[in-house]
């Protein structure tokens, strides 16, 4: 083998990250034998790095789960040798994995295991599979469904108590939205929590009547007060497999980490067992709920943000302010379409708000806040302005979860504050059904991925999974081309270019959680974590981008998928 002076290597390197991280590379020269063994090479390959320094590349090497050298495959093919695997990439398309900065997997890992998917396209399905499940149920145990869609059934209605009641009457059931903020409960469930139509609904939360009676759907607060009598029906080992399970679903999609945006003790528990026992496959950024006992513990032990290891960390702390996008809760300073007295729901006032802030700002937390609408994006803003004024840091990062209806004063502000948005990049595309109920006026200004990079503002990525599919492939689709899945185009003022949409799921991402020195993009020094294309999506049809195939995905120079390989 070749062996390369330090110049020549880093010559070659074109890219290279100022010489930061070399792994096993002592700055003196004498360690160029370790450098020049790689563990893994990539030949041939049409590689997007995402790193202005050498944008586009046909070759890598990686040792010790890091990128050496990126340039060119006549170069890199000179550091093969006996044990090194070479992946010879065939002229397919390479970019950095795909960073998801706000999902929920730990929640629906488990889920996806235990509880019963309703994503049908009708009630009578969805009363099938609770029927089913109902009948291996123990009486009086729970039976819970999940991912459920008001706005793809093929009865053209929302599923409410009286189906449920006709398909299971003697176990309590719950039917959450995939939306996360509303669910629909039969008469068992009510009886249980001694609700009926003329119990008030709490404040920040709403339980729907009808002609006097329950529908069945609570919203919100009085979701929450409900869902306090559902057990989470999982042993600590199946919420371990759990983990295990979405992180092989995701990295097959491409993704090689994820921000978990609303983590307990017992996901936190979860993560630390899938991680040591290696069923995780990808790496989580942990946002700590703020309501949690996990807060206050870290807190009290001067555990805050960036702690623990390039695997697992802790992130920033997430509250909520509002209500929901994609099931029309949210709190906005005009009505929803059809309905002029409905302008959505705060589940926090300012005054609250401003305190949570101030605790979690003060002990350098990161702060993520759940806002959808106008009017909470302003509160939002409005304690970040505070704290910053009071205790200025100089790299806070503090985000907007969501951020999804902006105007061009809140964008002057969160350019101006250095906030970091997260809008759902999948959402134009799979929930097109429910924009009909915000109309295009309103969707020229909602997931302004076009508006907050024309702002300067780091946009980052955000499923929220399960609320969005989180297919990153359809994600770029979505933010593209801003067509729903009936063609149907919303808002295409905020269309984005192939490469831009890229920046919002690498390098972006990667900044949304401090980690932009090592993950984001094909950089000599960062993490060897990327993804195989069969197909290039600056090249395929714009509205075929979601059926590109991931052929392989990578997490620190491991094939994390195909399981196989
Ligand atoms: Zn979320």
């Amino acid at each position: 083998m070749k062996k390369l002076t330090r110049g020549e290597f880093l010559g070659m390197s074109a890219g290279l990250a100022a010489g930061a991280g070399f792994s096993g590379c002592s700055r003196g020269g004498q360690a160029e034998s370790s450098i020049v063994s790689p563990e893994l090479i990539l030949l041939n390959g049409l590689i997007y790095t995402m790193d202005p320094g050498l944008p586009v590349a046909d070759a890598f090497a990686v040792k010790n789960g890091r990128l050496i050298a990126v340039g060119s495959s006549d170069d890199i093919k000179n550091l093969s040798h006996a044990q090194c695997e070479v992946i010879d990439a065939e002229g397919m398309t390479i970019a950095p994995g795909f960073i998801d900065a706000h999902s929920h997997p730990s929640a629906y890992g488990v889920a996806e295991l235990v509880h019963v998917d309703v994503n049908l396209p009708s009630i009578e399905e969805i009363k099938k599979v609770l029927r089913r499940r109902a009948a291996k149920t123990p009486p009086g145990q729970w039976v819970i469904g999940f991912k459920y869609d008001d706005t793809k059934l093929s009865e053209g209605r929302p599923i409410n108590r009286f189906d449920l009641d006709e398909a299971v009457p003697d176990h309590p059931v719950v039917v959450g939205h995939r939306g996360g903020h509303t669910s629909v409960y039969n008469s068992k469930a009510f009886q249980l929590a001694g609700v009926t139509a003329r119990t008030p609904s709490p404040e920040g939360g709403k339980f729907y009547v009808e002609d006097g009676q329950l529908t069945g759907l609570a919203a919100e607060t009085a979701d929450e007060k409900m869902r306090e009598l559902v057990p989470s029906g999982s042993t600590r080992e199946q919420r371990r497999q759990g983990v295990g399970l979405i992180s092989e679903m995701m990295t097959a999609a491409g993704l090689t980490s994820v921000t978990d945006a609303n983590v307990r003790l017992e996901a936190m528990e979860s993560y630390q067992d899938a991680y040591r026992s290696g069923e995780m496959r990808f790496r989580v950024y942990m946002m700590i709920s703020g309501g949690s006992s996990a807060y206050k513990g870290l807190r009290s032990a001067g555990v805050y943000t960036g702690f623990g290891d390039e695997y697992l960390r802790a992130g920033g702390v997430k509250f909520f302010v509002d209500g929901s996008a994609s099931e029309r809760t949210m709190r906005m300073s005009t009505p929803f379409i059809g309905r002029p007295d409905d302008y959505g729901i705060l589940v926090m006032q300012q005054e609250e708000l401003d305190e949570v802030v101030e605790e979690a700002h003060r002990a350098k937390f990161q702060i993520g806040i759940h806002a959808n609408g106008d009017v909470a994006i302003d509160m939002v803003l409005k304690a970040y302005e505070r704290v910053q004024k009071e205790w200025p840091l100089t790299d806070f990062r503090h985000r907007i979860e969501h951020c999804s209806l902006v105007n061009p004063e809140l964008l002057k502000r969160i350019k101006a504050i250095g906030a970091i948005p997260t809008p759902f990049y999948t959402y134009v595309h799979y929930h097109g059904n429910k924009w009909l109920h915000y109309g295009e006026d309103k969707m020229r200004w909602m997931f302004a991925h076009g508006s907050f990079l024309q702002h300067g503002i780091p946009v980052a990525s955000a499923s929220d999974y399960i609320p969005g599919p989180f297919e990153p492939l359809m994600a770029i689709q979505s933010m593209v081309t801003r067509k729903d899945y009936k063609d149907r185009v919303w808002g295409p003022n905020q269309r984005i270019s192939v490469d831009q949409a890229l920046q919002v799921c690498t390098v972006n991402a990667a900044r949304a959680s401090f980690e932009e020195e090592i993950k984001g993009s094909i950089s000599a020094g960062k993490l060897a974590d990327f993804v195989v294309l069969a197909e290039d999506p600056h090249t395929v049809d714009p509205d075929r981008i979601k059926e590109i195939e991931v052929v392989r995905t990578v997490v620190g120079g491991k094939t994390v998928y195909p399981k196989s390989v």
